[in-house]
């Protein structure tokens, strides 16, 4: 995929729990390889030095010259007073001054934007969400994220510090890796997977696809009813015009999408916004986050 911009080379950085990828784009040209590193390296104190040798080390691999580096981050960003908290996964990041340090040491323009509304910008401006005038993202990966974007506009106040992973669902007194209780996320990420990988003796890769073990299969229906139940709650609140499903879990081997979806409609309220609700997976992949970045530099934004 190639996207002609007049935005020079970008450095377009996702930052997953599990694992960072780096992409890029050379005067404007999408590169279609991406490179995948442990989130662990940045479980480190001096993790924004670390981020900085991360980017660096892969502009020099590629002699790729920045002129603007784009951060995907799984936590809360206030870009006025440039800070970044609600980082569960990689806390080490977290505080003020991330923006303008990582500018001042890379030399180049930088971007920072909540990792799912990045993706979710992606898929508006080339994939699955394209014209939608209300579209509310939801991933299901190590966490759960989110995102809302009306009118492709990331910057409306209806989509600032979105925490849909952590509303309450239970009263079961599971922890969550915000310190509270009973979210969702503690019931329905990748977290919850490993546990039931671990309780039932197999991978977590295939999970869904283990035969003859009913107890498996009750939990992890359990399991998909709470992300349908998420998703109908916040078609519920926020009525989008569609909903974008995406992550890395509904693209395991077996995972059931059909009933995902069948959960959600069957969960809304009749006949609207039961039958209305448009329901789409996310199609780009790691592009998504190349397109995102694409389309916040056709904002022109002028804090960043
Ligand atoms: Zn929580």
């Amino acid at each position: 995929m190639s996207t002609e911009h007049e935005t020079g080379n970008v450095v377009v950085l996702d930052l997953g729990g599990t694992s960072l990828r780096l992409g890029h784009m050379r005067q404007g040209v999408a590169c279609p390889d991406f490179q995948r590193i442990s989130s662990d390296r940045l479980r480190v104190d001096n993790a924004q030095q670390v981020l900085v040798d991360i980017i660096r080390e892969y502009a020099t691999k590629l002699e790729l010259k920045l002129d603007v580096v784009v951060l995907g981050l799984p936590g809360m960003i206030d870009r006025q007073q440039d800070t970044f908290t609600h980082c569960n996964n990689i806390p080490q990041l977290e505080g003020q001054g991330l923006q303008a340090s990582l500018s001042a040491a890379l030399q180049c323009r930088v971007i920072l934007e909540q990792d799912i509304m990045l993706q979710l910008l992606g898929e508006w401006r080339g994939g699955s969400a394209q014209g939608s005038p209300a579209v509310f993202g939801v991933y299901f990966g190590t966490g759960i994220g989110a995102a809302y974007l009306v009118d492709g506009d990331p910057y409306a106040q209806s989509a600032a510090g979105l925490q849909a992973g952590h509303i309450p669902i239970m009263a079961q007194g599971k922890p969550c890796v915000c310190g509270n209780t009973d979210c969702i996320e503690a019931y329905a990420c990748g977290h919850t997977l490993l546990e039931l990988a671990l309780k039932h003796s197999c991978s977590v890769e295939n999970l869904f696809i283990e035969k003859d073990n009913p107890a498996l299969s009750a939990e992890l229906e359990t399991f998909v009813l709470y992300q349908s139940f998420m998703i109908a709650t916040l078609v519920t609140l926020f009525v989008p015009d569609m909903i974008v499903v995406g992550g890395g879990i509904p693209q395991m081997a077996g995972y059931p999408q059909d009933r995902l979806i069948s959960n959600v409609r069957k969960h809304l309220r009749k006949p609207y916004p039961a039958d209305s609700i448009k329901i789409q997976w996310a199609c780009l992949g790691n592009h998504s986050t190349l397109q995102g970045a694409l389309a916040l530099l056709d904002l022109n934004d002028p804090i960043y």
